[in-house]
């Protein structure tokens, strides 16, 4: 017979058991990326060699001055005629009364 949520509620204080709490100490490492690099070191772990490698080249690229953006989209210069059709199609479009 199934025990209800009640009941295993009880069961484990009974046991004494510590019921993990969420948090970020409980989430598994990601192995392999600057951010599994700091979850070590905020375990006060040794980081792995995956994890040592990408904060490594974390901190290359960053002092290289090339951070990882996506390229701007180029800004659009419109011309006061392209303007004014644009705002005027808004004003028919937008307003249908
Ligand atoms: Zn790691």
């Amino acid at each position: 017979m199934p025990l209800t949520d009640a009941e295993l509620d009880q069961l484990i204080e009974d046991l004494g058991l510590k019921r993990p709490r969420g948090g970020s100490a409980r989430k598994p490492i990601a192995h392999g990326t600057f951010r599994g690099a700091r979850q070590h070191r905020y375990r006060k772990e040794q980081l792995c060699q995956r994890c040592l490698d990408a904060e490594t080249a974390y901190y290359r690229e960053r002092r290289a001055g090339k951070p990882r953006t996506r390229k701007p989209k180029p800004k659009q210069y419109l011309t006061e005629e392209e303007w004014q059709a644009r705002v005027a199609a808004r004003r028919n479009g937008g307003e249908s009364q």
